[in-house]
Protein backbone atom coordinates (compact mmCIF):
# COMPACT_ATOMS: atom_id res chain seq x y z
CA UNK A 1 0.00 0.00 0.00
CA UNK A 2 2.62 2.37 0.90
CA UNK A 3 4.43 1.82 -2.52
CA UNK A 4 1.18 2.74 -4.41
CA UNK A 5 0.54 5.27 -2.30
CA UNK A 6 3.91 6.77 -2.66
CA UNK A 7 3.55 6.54 -6.84
CA UNK A 8 0.94 8.93 -6.26
CA UNK A 9 -1.66 6.76 -7.31
CA UNK A 10 -4.49 7.06 -4.13
CA UNK A 11 -6.40 9.85 -4.68
CA UNK A 12 -8.95 11.19 -1.74
CA UNK A 13 -11.85 13.57 -3.48
CA UNK A 14 -9.56 13.83 -6.49
CA UNK A 15 -6.55 15.38 -4.17
CA UNK A 16 -3.50 12.88 -4.46
CA UNK A 17 -2.86 11.37 -1.25
CA UNK A 18 1.23 11.66 -0.13
CA UNK A 19 1.65 9.98 3.21
CA UNK A 20 0.58 6.77 3.82
CA UNK A 21 0.57 7.06 7.49
CA UNK A 22 -1.87 9.92 7.62
CA UNK A 23 -5.30 9.32 9.15
CA UNK A 24 -8.03 10.98 6.65
CA UNK A 25 -11.70 11.56 6.02
CA UNK A 26 -12.75 11.33 2.44
CA UNK A 27 -16.18 10.74 0.46
CA UNK A 28 -14.12 8.95 -2.50
CA UNK A 29 -10.99 7.38 -2.76
CA UNK A 30 -9.55 6.22 -6.19
CA UNK A 31 -6.46 4.57 -7.31
CA UNK A 32 -5.29 5.51 -10.77
CA UNK A 33 -8.16 7.44 -11.08
CA UNK A 34 -11.05 4.97 -10.50
CA UNK A 35 -13.10 4.65 -7.47
CA UNK A 36 -12.08 1.85 -4.89
CA UNK A 37 -15.59 1.15 -4.45
CA UNK A 38 -19.09 2.75 -6.04
CA UNK A 39 -21.74 2.84 -2.82
CA UNK A 40 -24.73 1.47 -4.47
CA UNK A 41 -27.32 4.47 -5.52
CA UNK A 42 -24.78 6.26 -7.14
CA UNK A 43 -25.77 8.84 -9.67
CA UNK A 44 -22.65 10.25 -11.96
CA UNK A 45 -22.90 12.31 -15.27
CA UNK A 46 -20.30 11.41 -18.05
CA UNK A 47 -19.95 13.70 -21.51
CA UNK A 48 -20.65 11.53 -24.21
CA UNK A 49 -18.41 11.05 -27.40
CA UNK A 50 -19.31 11.27 -31.05
CA UNK A 51 -19.25 7.68 -31.72
CA UNK A 52 -20.23 5.49 -28.89
CA UNK A 53 -23.65 3.85 -28.60
CA UNK A 54 -25.77 3.59 -25.32
CA UNK A 55 -26.29 0.24 -25.49
CA UNK A 56 -24.78 -3.20 -23.09
CA UNK A 57 -23.35 -4.33 -26.56
CA UNK A 58 -20.48 -3.16 -28.73
CA UNK A 59 -21.76 -4.50 -32.40
CA UNK A 60 -22.22 -1.14 -33.17
CA UNK A 61 -19.31 0.53 -32.10
CA UNK A 62 -17.64 1.56 -28.21
CA UNK A 63 -19.98 1.30 -25.62
CA UNK A 64 -20.38 4.76 -23.45
CA UNK A 65 -19.80 1.23 -20.66
CA UNK A 66 -16.12 1.36 -21.65
CA UNK A 67 -16.02 4.96 -20.68
CA UNK A 68 -16.99 3.85 -16.76
CA UNK A 69 -15.27 2.04 -14.01
CA UNK A 70 -15.51 -1.48 -14.73
CA UNK A 71 -16.72 -2.18 -11.57
CA UNK A 72 -20.19 -0.15 -11.99
CA UNK A 73 -21.12 -3.16 -14.40
CA UNK A 74 -19.62 -6.02 -12.45
CA UNK A 75 -22.09 -5.85 -10.08
CA UNK A 76 -26.05 -6.15 -9.37
CA UNK A 77 -27.77 -3.54 -9.92
CA UNK A 78 -25.43 -2.70 -12.37
CA UNK A 79 -25.49 0.99 -13.84
CA UNK A 80 -27.34 2.20 -16.79
CA UNK A 81 -27.65 5.35 -19.01
CA UNK A 82 -30.93 7.82 -18.06
CA UNK A 83 -32.40 7.47 -21.22
CA UNK A 84 -30.31 7.57 -24.22
CA UNK A 85 -28.25 9.88 -27.08
CA UNK A 86 -27.84 8.15 -30.21
CA UNK A 87 -24.47 7.45 -31.37
CA UNK A 88 -23.88 10.84 -33.70
CA UNK A 89 -24.46 12.74 -30.67
CA UNK A 90 -22.33 14.14 -27.80
CA UNK A 91 -22.95 15.35 -24.66
CA UNK A 92 -24.43 15.13 -21.16
CA UNK A 93 -25.68 11.52 -20.11
CA UNK A 94 -26.45 10.76 -16.73
CA UNK A 95 -25.49 7.42 -14.95
CA UNK A 96 -26.54 5.19 -12.14
CA UNK A 97 -27.86 2.31 -10.57
CA UNK A 98 -31.00 3.45 -9.21
CA UNK A 99 -33.88 2.35 -11.38
CA UNK A 100 -36.69 4.26 -9.51
CA UNK A 101 -34.34 7.54 -10.55
CA UNK A 102 -34.32 6.21 -14.21
CA UNK A 103 -38.01 5.63 -13.97
CA UNK A 104 -38.65 9.66 -12.46
CA UNK A 105 -36.34 11.39 -14.74
CA UNK A 106 -37.54 9.39 -18.77
CA UNK A 107 -41.47 8.69 -17.94
CA UNK A 108 -43.69 10.72 -20.62
CA UNK A 109 -44.63 12.37 -17.70
CA UNK A 110 -42.15 13.91 -16.11
CA UNK A 111 -41.05 16.63 -18.36
CA UNK A 112 -37.55 17.32 -17.40
CA UNK A 113 -35.75 20.02 -19.23
CA UNK A 114 -32.94 19.29 -21.72
CA UNK A 115 -30.90 21.61 -23.65
CA UNK A 116 -29.39 20.59 -27.07
CA UNK A 117 -27.07 22.59 -29.36
CA UNK A 118 -27.80 22.01 -32.96
CA UNK A 119 -26.08 22.47 -36.24
CA UNK A 120 -28.38 21.98 -39.86
CA UNK A 121 -27.94 21.60 -43.09
CA UNK A 122 -29.37 24.81 -44.41
CA UNK A 123 -29.98 28.15 -43.03
CA UNK A 124 -32.96 28.81 -40.34
CA UNK A 125 -35.79 30.74 -40.68
CA UNK A 126 -37.55 32.45 -37.46
CA UNK A 127 -40.75 30.98 -38.11
CA UNK A 128 -39.49 27.94 -36.82
CA UNK A 129 -39.14 29.20 -33.01
CA UNK A 130 -43.13 30.08 -33.33
CA UNK A 131 -43.96 26.77 -35.31
CA UNK A 132 -41.88 24.25 -32.42
CA UNK A 133 -43.03 26.58 -29.44
CA UNK A 134 -46.78 25.81 -31.08
CA UNK A 135 -47.13 21.99 -29.30
CA UNK A 136 -48.24 20.78 -33.35
CA UNK A 137 -45.48 19.23 -34.32
CA UNK A 138 -46.29 15.90 -35.57
CA UNK A 139 -43.29 13.39 -35.88
CA UNK A 140 -43.88 10.85 -38.42
CA UNK A 141 -45.20 7.65 -37.36
CA UNK A 142 -46.91 9.40 -33.98
CA UNK A 143 -50.02 10.38 -33.54
CA UNK A 144 -49.92 12.82 -30.54
CA UNK A 145 -47.94 16.18 -31.01
CA UNK A 146 -44.76 17.29 -29.62
CA UNK A 147 -45.17 19.38 -25.97
CA UNK A 148 -44.28 23.16 -26.78
CA UNK A 149 -40.59 23.12 -27.23
CA UNK A 150 -37.93 26.63 -27.18
CA UNK A 151 -35.86 27.11 -30.10
CA UNK A 152 -33.36 29.88 -29.68
CA UNK A 153 -31.85 30.52 -33.17
CA UNK A 154 -27.70 31.39 -32.29
CA UNK A 155 -26.11 31.86 -36.12
CA UNK A 156 -27.56 31.38 -39.29
CA UNK A 157 -26.81 27.26 -39.25
CA UNK A 158 -27.08 27.40 -35.57
CA UNK A 159 -29.54 27.26 -32.72
CA UNK A 160 -30.17 25.60 -29.07
CA UNK A 161 -33.49 23.80 -28.29
CA UNK A 162 -34.80 23.01 -24.97
CA UNK A 163 -36.92 20.06 -25.14
CA UNK A 164 -39.63 19.04 -21.87
CA UNK A 165 -39.59 15.70 -23.26
CA UNK A 166 -37.54 12.67 -25.13
CA UNK A 167 -39.05 10.66 -27.60
CA UNK A 168 -36.83 8.77 -30.06
CA UNK A 169 -34.51 10.50 -31.89
CA UNK A 170 -36.98 13.71 -31.26
CA UNK A 171 -34.53 16.46 -32.25
CA UNK A 172 -33.44 14.82 -35.49
CA UNK A 173 -36.96 14.29 -35.93
CA UNK A 174 -38.31 17.38 -35.55
CA UNK A 175 -35.91 19.23 -37.42
CA UNK A 176 -36.69 16.69 -40.46
CA UNK A 177 -40.78 17.56 -40.15
CA UNK A 178 -39.52 21.24 -40.69
CA UNK A 179 -37.32 20.62 -44.16
CA UNK A 180 -33.92 20.53 -42.50
CA UNK A 181 -31.35 18.28 -41.54
CA UNK A 182 -29.57 17.98 -38.30
CA UNK A 183 -25.82 17.85 -38.81
CA UNK A 184 -24.46 18.22 -35.12
CA UNK A 185 -26.07 17.61 -32.09
CA UNK A 186 -24.91 17.96 -28.66
CA UNK A 187 -26.76 17.95 -25.38
CA UNK A 188 -25.39 20.55 -22.76
CA UNK A 189 -28.25 20.18 -20.12
CA UNK A 190 -30.46 17.62 -18.16
CA UNK A 191 -32.71 18.68 -15.66
CA UNK A 192 -31.20 20.99 -13.76
CA UNK A 193 -27.29 19.48 -14.20
CA UNK A 194 -24.99 20.76 -16.87
CA UNK A 195 -21.95 20.04 -18.68
CA UNK A 196 -19.97 22.44 -17.30
CA UNK A 197 -15.98 22.14 -17.91
CA UNK A 198 -16.29 18.16 -17.97
CA UNK A 199 -14.33 17.30 -20.28
CA UNK A 200 -15.20 14.39 -23.79
CA UNK A 201 -15.16 11.01 -22.22
CA UNK A 202 -14.86 11.82 -18.66
CA UNK A 203 -17.50 11.16 -15.77
CA UNK A 204 -17.81 12.95 -12.43
CA UNK A 205 -19.91 11.83 -9.16
CA UNK A 206 -23.12 13.63 -8.78
CA UNK A 207 -24.91 13.86 -5.57
CA UNK A 208 -27.83 11.41 -5.53
CA UNK A 209 -31.15 12.63 -4.82
CA UNK A 210 -33.99 11.14 -2.44
CA UNK A 211 -35.67 9.06 -4.81
N1 LIG B 1 -32.67 13.80 -30.14
C1 LIG B 1 -32.00 13.14 -31.10
O1 LIG B 1 -32.35 13.22 -32.26
N2 LIG B 1 -30.93 12.40 -30.75
C2 LIG B 1 -30.50 12.30 -29.47
O2 LIG B 1 -29.51 11.62 -29.21
C3 LIG B 1 -31.20 12.99 -28.49
C4 LIG B 1 -32.29 13.73 -28.84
Amino acid sequence: MADIVKAGRVALDGIVLKKSDQKVEADQVTLDGQPLEAPHGLLAMLHKPLGYVCTHSDGEGPTIYELLPPQWMNRKPSVTSIGRLDKDTSGLLLITDLGPLVHRYTSPRAEVKKIYEVTVDHALEDSLIETFASGEVMLRGEDRPCLPAKLDITGSHTASLTLMEGRYHQVRRMFASQGWHVEKLHRRQFGDYQLGTLEVGRWQMLDTPEV
